[in-house]
């Protein structure tokens, strides 16, 4: 299943060159060409799904014992101190690319990775609110 618009579909098939980190049936794991810092990777489902919502349980449950498998072995090879795992959907979300992946960045003690978020204060009026909305989705 492939995307003839898509980017990493075209990595995938070796039409964009790549730096290839790691390869088994169901994903390959590359450098990020635009790293947040040294050793930024992508894990991508050779298969073409646009994003977390589309793609199926089974290789979302894949993609996540991948990260740690991947993590794991990557903090002790690049010396790393810690690691963000992080995975949009939606533009407004930060997605650029719509073919779903997952981030692996190394994070580095003193590095300057500038992603997070300010923390508001949770109201315990809206807590109550929150939880009256989403009572029955799950
Ligand atoms: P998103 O913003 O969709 O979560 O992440 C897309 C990521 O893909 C970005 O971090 C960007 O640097 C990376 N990227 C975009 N185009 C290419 C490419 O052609 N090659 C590689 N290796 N990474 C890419
Ligand atoms: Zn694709």
């Amino acid at each position: 299943m492939k995307d003839e618009n898509c980017i990493f579909c075209k990595i995938l098939a070796g039409d964009i060159p790549s730096y290839k980190v790691y390869e088994d049936d169901e994903f390959t794991v590359i450098l990020d060409a635009g790293p947040a810092t040294r050793g930024h990777a992508l894990i991508i489902p050779k298969d073409h799904y646009k994003n977390l919502y589309e793609l199926p349980e089974e290789l979302a449950a894949k993609a996540f014992v991948l990260g740690k498998k991947m993590i794991t072995a990557l903090t002790k090879a690049l010396g790393c101190d810690g690691y963000n795992l992080v995975q949009n959907n939606g533009a407004v979300a930060g997605q650029t690319v719509e073919h779903f992946h997952l981030h692996l960045i190394p994070r580095y003690e003193g590095d300057d990775a500038g992603f997070g978020w300010h923390m508001g204060s949770l109201d315990a009026e809206d807590a109550q609110a929150i939880l009256e909305q989403i009572k029955g989705a799950i």
